[in-house]
């Protein structure tokens, strides 16, 4: 089995866990029986950390122990819609910040916790001396991303909260409509020119992020918020679990002009493996061919260079090829990249360096 270890873009293990009441994390040092990433799988993939998602979704997808621990927050459009409990997670209704917030504190405090009881093992990161350490210490290193940040109002306040329990990455909108941005869709095939650009919040959240040192995730933004970030920010782009339009015309795909404007900021795009974001018809296609993501690499290595291209696997948030199956499948993934041409040198800055040389450039 090969060795080479990857430091992934985009997981949601912290939502999965969260979703099945694990407040503190437990079954990722056990081992879960469903799912994409665990701690004994990590460990058989050689996953040694990434970026861990918080994303807040829908409230009928909340478990109902949320809303005992919660009852303060079941009122309104909740109360109203509270026996419509579904699985839905692509339920692009908009949620209250009352409610993302607690939700986005949860699952904060999973990450927390896990650290905390299993020190030796699980290592929350802020920068890349941390994360440097952390992967030789054999801890699995965290860096914790928000998902649409719908926890943070208008006067931007929670941030320090959330930076002060080490959020270092946000993506300000999900596919759904915030008080900062809009997202796309998941309609197929469509592009990702759909709404809106940035409102006046929106513009203070990424003047806000430059100055304390957040990143800004580009995936699931729509175009014209794509381009307005584009325009203003001091950071190179990065879109963190997205493929390529041209190969897939998902509106969760980046166009060649997207590309190409990452390209020249000399950001990086993080390869989602999601089945129905890399067919070329979007179908979720179980047995999808490894080959197929090696031609995505392909496209964006063409415009990205050697240094532009990352994975961001969206584990625990998509459906991904049975050739994976999960993150202990990931030597798979590399099998094909050498089987595809790429070298070990090239198939190592893909896996983690590229990612912790960006880190390294942009977070203190
Ligand atoms: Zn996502």
């Amino acid at each position: 089995m090969t060795q080479i270890s990857v430091f992934d873009g985009h997981n949601d293990l912290l939502l999965a866990l969260w979703r099945s009441n694990d407040l503190d994390g437990s079954s990722f040092i056990s081992g879960r029986d469903k799912g994409h990433i665990d701690l004994p799988r990590c460990k058989a993939g050689n996953l040694s950390g990434g970026f861990f998602a918080v994303f807040v979704p829908a409230a009928t997808v909340a478990p109902e122990s949320f809303w005992s621990r919660h009852p303060e927050l079941v009122q309104g459009d909740i109360k109203k819609n509270k026996h419509k409990r579904s699985d839905n997670l692509l339920n692009t209704a908009p949620i209250s910040q009352a409610y993302a917030y607690v939700a986005t504190i949860e699952m904060m405090d999973i990450a927390h916790q896990l650290a905390k009881q299993h020190s030796d093992k699980v290592q929350i990161c802020t920068n890349i001396n941390n994360i440097e350490k952390g992967i030789e210490d054999k801890k699995i290193a965290l860096l914790l991303h928000i998902e649409g940040a719908e926890a943070i109002s208008a006067d931007l306040h929670e941030l320090e909260v959330l930076y002060d329990k080490g959020l270092r990455s946000i993506g300000p909108v999900w596919s759904r409509k915030n008080i900062f941005a809009e997202g796309v869709n998941f309609t197929f095939p469509s592009t990702p020119d759909q709404g809106s650009g940035l409102t006046e919040v929106g513009k203070e959240l990424v003047r806000f992020c430059n100055k304390k040192q957040i990143l800004i995730d580009l995936s699931h933004l729509n175009e014209a918020g794509f381009w307005e970030i584009a325009n203003m920010s001091d950071m190179p782009l990065i879109a963190t679990h997205s493929n390529v339009h041209d190969l897939c015309p998902s509106p969760r795909n980046l166009t060649a002009l997207q590309l190409a404007a990452i390209a020249e900021s000399n950001g990086i795009v993080g390869l989602n493996f999601g089945i129905g974001f890399l067919h070329f018809e979007g179908k979720r296609d179980r047995f999808l061919s490894l080959d197929t993501m090696c031609r995505h690499l392909d496209a964006l290595l063409e415009v990205l260079g050697e240094e532009g291209v990352a994975l961001g696997s969206d584990f625990d948030g998509i459906e991904v090829s049975d050739h994976i199956a999960d993150c202990s499948g990931l030597p798979n993934l590399i099998t094909a990249m050498k089987k595809n041409g790429f070298d070990d040198k090239l198939i190592k800055k893909i896996c983690s360096e590229n990612w912790l040389q960006f880190i390294k450039k942009t977070l203190s």
